[in-house]
């Protein structure tokens, strides 16, 4: 199932090209998006059922005519990990892959939907896309082992990771407003299946940057899982993103970042200076 949020904080079902509107199915109030979410993820196995009715029977929109919004509104915490392809390992020239040098965390304040604009902060600093496989908490973790990491996963979509170069901490030079795109909508687990099988491509304008497959994960998503629930709580709606492979590069104001992953879809966002 493909969950999306789109115009007025309305929640559909992506269906082909189409989306419908279920937010009736599971009490969604718009005007509360973290609650109801948070909602929708505690009580999906009970209304998985009404939501797919729903799908069914609900007003359709084309997708091209509403305007898609960040699928996980207002997470706790993005937890996101900083080496985990050996390819991107060897063009940073860094000594160590996430299993020694853990995790660090994203501003939630950075999220912004499969339609917005990246706004840089700066005009003279090297500021750079990073395409990555992220999922969204469903249940409470905490120490739970990778063998068991799936049952706690709810859903996957793509996260860039725009990151301004130079020797500040990784969250801060991460965190600028606007420097979490994410999208185009949630595919949950089941439908995702072995989330270590996809293609992601990340394109600026026309140029392929990025080309890489999941398999090759230093730390896999179970595995990262586990090295973050043996540090904290991971709460419904938590966030945690995989890392990014080689090809990461500057992107300019002016600029359109496309990423793609398998059985997920894709997204664009355009580039232009901090306002
Ligand atoms: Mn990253």
């Amino acid at each position: 199932m493909r969950l999306a949020l789109y115009n007025d904080n309305q929640l559909g079902v992506v269906v082909g090209e189409m989306v419908v509107e279920v937010g009736n199915a599971v009490r969604w109030d718009k005007h509360d998006t973290p609650r109801s979410f948070r909602h929708l993820l505690e009580g999906f196995v009970e209304y998985r059922a009404a939501i797919e009715t729903a799908a069914l029977q609900g007003p359709k929109v084309r997708l091209s005519d509403v305007q898609l919004l960040p699928p996980v509104p207002s997470p706790g915490k993005i937890v996101a990990a900083p080496v985990n392809y050996m390819s991107h390992k060897l063009e940073m020239n860094q000594d160590f892959t996430v299993e020694r040098l853990g995790f660090f965390l994203k501003a939630p304040s950075s999220i912004i939907g499969p339609e917005g604009t990246v706004r840089l902060p700066f005009q003279d600093r090297r500021t750079d896309h990073e395409g990555e496989l992220a999922f969204v908490i469903g249940k409470q973790a905490k120490d739970i082992p990778a063998s068991q990491a799936s049952e706690y996963i709810f859903g996957y979509f793509g996260l860039m990771d725009i990151t301004v170069r130079g020797q500040e901490d990784r969250p801060m030079r991460k965190s600028y407003d606007s420097f979490t795109p994410i999208g185009p909508w949630i595919v949950t687990s089941d439908e995702v299946g072995d989330p270590h099988t996809l293609d992601l491509q990340l394109w600026v304008n026309d140029e392929l940057r990025q080309s890489a497959n999941t398999s090759e994960l230093v730390a896999n998503c179970y595995r990262f899982f586990e090295i973050a629930s043996h540090v904290m709580t991971l709460y419904p709606g938590d966030i945690v993103t995989t890392g990014t492979p080689e090809g990461v590069g500057p992107i300019v104001p002016g600029d359109r970042v496309r990423l793609r992953i398998d059985r997920i879809g894709e997204f664009s966002v355009n580039v232009d200076l901090k306002r």
